[in-house]
Formats: structure tokens, C-alpha cells, sequence
């Protein structure tokens, strides 16, 4: 064979061949993720976004300066195929993720990076139809930290419990922050033109490196992969959940001061109190959440009476 070498025994092969991926964006998380997932032995790849790679996309994306103005789409596939995947593979669709949600309910899972938060819960809406295990991964602004969400079963967690159970339902039709927080015509070329938002690249690989493990777990192994949220902070605080006065509160702060003592780096913390609650932030460490069915969700088209036995 041609090019380098590659280990094809860490997961089980004849699942990743068997599986047909499906690109939900092609962003920076997105085409790092697939970078990390540029395997030629998979059934299908399919990616979707309908924009082009802007200038000041570049500092944080796989594609390279000479895909700008051009469709992101299109260079991850051509990308994908410099990387060993054949081309009869790969599928680049340059449009709404709608047009092509019939063509692909076989696949093995969904990745989805998209920005906006109407589009992601159509997407969310197909993957609890055709229950296609969903991936979906997030940078906070100004690359303070991340989330990656893992939905193994959306027709008994979906992405909207995932959205419940964390409180995130406030969303009320505002265009989605597509810069992570920064604007980015302050950085600007001495001609300037609007150029890369420096130091984005780290989180967002970061991310995408959870995201691809993640995607491998589902897809290629028989563990029992559970719903989950995995939070990530990296030097920033993040807060992570809201704790009322406790017990709890308690056994925290002695294994927050518990770390001091083994000379570890504090990694959590508790902000000050806010109606009762206490943020409990964490630092340079990753937050798993279980998710449960939310009880509020009215996504689900099956009969989800069951659902509490998964
Ligand atoms: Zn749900």
C-alpha cells in the first residue's frame, strides 16, 4: 500500500466499514474532527455545509489559504482524499442539510458543528427519527473551553433532552456568534483586510479531538457509550453546574482543598452565589455529565415510556 502506514486493528474494522459518517458542517471543529477521522476504510463520508472558507476562517480550520472564497465542503473532501480516503467515498454537499436528510438514514453517526441553533435542531429531529447516534461539538467564546455532546440513542436522549437537562432552551431565534465572541474586523491586515482571530486553533483541536474519539466509541466498538455531556475548560474558568448550600458543597470544597494538599493545580472552584445556587466552576479539566431522558422534551416521536431503563 501506498502512503503511511496504519494500524486498522485498534477498533473493529468491519464496523468502521460498515459505516457510512455524516458531516453536519465544516467549520473549524468540523474539519479538524474529520481530520482526525480520515480513515480510508469507512463506507461512506459525507460532508455538508453550504459556505465558503473566509479569510478569517483560517487561522482555526484544516483548510489551508488556497480554499478561501471556495466551498468548505469541497475542500474537506479534496483534503480528505490528499489524507488516503478514496475518492468515491466521500461526498461533499454544498447546500442545506435538509436537501440530502433522505439520501443519508443509514448513517452510523452525525457530527454536527453547525453554528445555527435552528438548523442543529432539525438535524437533532432527523437523528431521533432514524435514532442515528449524534455528535456534536461546541467552542465557548473566545475559546475559553468547549462541549461535546454525545447521544448514542437519540430516539431515547436526544439533543434537545441534552439541551433541557443543561438549561440551554433559552435560545430564541438570535443569530448564532459565528467568531466564538471575537469581532473579527479588529484584526486586521495593514491593508485591512480582516484577518484571523489568533490563538482560536488550540481549543478548537481540542474539541474536535474529543469529538473524534467520541464518533470512534460509538461507531467502532461495543461499549456501552452513555449520554453525555463532556465539558471542557482549558486556563479559563468555566462554570460547569449550580449547587445549592449542602452537604455536597461540603465533600467539594475538602476535595478542592484535598488537591492542594497532593500539590495538584486547584481545578474547581465555586463562584459566588446567585439566587441561592452556587456556580461550581472548573479549570484545565473536563466535566463529564450524565444525561437522562428530559422529562420536559417533546421531540420524540416513539414511545419513550421505557426510556429510563437504558
Ligand atoms: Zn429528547
Amino acid at each position: 500500500m501506498n502512503g503511511p502506514a496504519r494500524f486498522p486493528n485498534v477498533y473493529d474494522l468491519s464496523k468502521v466499514k460498515a459505516s457510512k459518517l455524516v458531516f453536519w458542517g465544516a467549520g473549524s471543529v468540523g474539519s479538524w474532527a474529520m481530520s482526525k477521522l480520515a480513515y480510508p476504510w469507512w463506507r461512506q463520508i459525507v460532508i455538508a455545509d453550504p459556505k465558503n472558507l473566509k479569510v478569517e476562517n483560517i487561522e482555526r480550520h484544516w483548510l489551508d489559504e488556497s480554499w478561501i472564497g471556495k466551498p468548505k465542503a469541497i475542500g474537506c473532501r479534496e483534503t480528505l482524499i490528499e489524507h488516503g480516503v478514496p475518492g468515491e467515498k466521500v461526498i461533499a454537499h454544498v447546500g442545506d442539510a435538509e436537501a440530502i436528510f433522505e439520501e443519508h438514514t443509514d448513517a452510523a453517526a452525525a457530527i454536527v458543528s453547525v453554528d445555527d441553533e435552528d438548523v442543529k435542531y432539525r438535524i437533532s429531529a432527523w437523528c431521533e427519527k432514524h435514532n442515528i447516534p449524534m455528535i456534536v461539538g461546541s467552542v465557548y467564546a473566545q475559546g475559553k473551553g468547549g462541549q461535546v455532546v454525545t447521544l448514542p440513542h437519540p430516539d431515547k436522549v436526544c439533543f434537545v433532552c441534552a439541551q433541557g437537562a443543561l438549561g440551554n432552551l433559552e435560545y430564541s431565534g438570535h443569530p448564532a456568534d459565528q467568531n466564538y465572541g471575537f469581532d473579527p474586523t479588529q484584526f486586521r491586515s495593514p491593508e485591512g483586510a480582516p484577518q484571523a482571530v489568533p490563538s482560536l486553533g488550540a481549543p478548537v483541536g481540542i474539541i474536535a479531538d474529543w469529538m473524534a474519539m467520541s464518533v470512534m466509541d460509538v461507531v467502532a466498538t461495543t461499549k456501552k457509550i452513555d449520554p453525555t455531556v463532556l465539558m471542557i475548560a482549558f486556563q479559563d474558568w468555566v462554570e460547569v453546574r449550580r449547587l445549592r448550600q449542602g452537604d455536597i458543597m461540603r465533600e467539594l470544597s475538602e476535595y478542592i482543598a484535598l488537591q492542594s494538599k497532593l500539590s495538584m493545580q486547584r481545578t474547581m472552584m465555586f463562584g459566588p452565589e446567585e439566587n441561592g445556587r452556587f456556580p461550581l466552576l472548573i479549570r484545565n479539566s473536563t466535566f463529564p455529565l450524565a444525561l437522562e431522558r428530559w422529562s420536559e422534551c417533546t421531540a420524540h416521536t416513539h414511545d419513550v415510556t421505557s426510556a429510563s431503563n437504558i
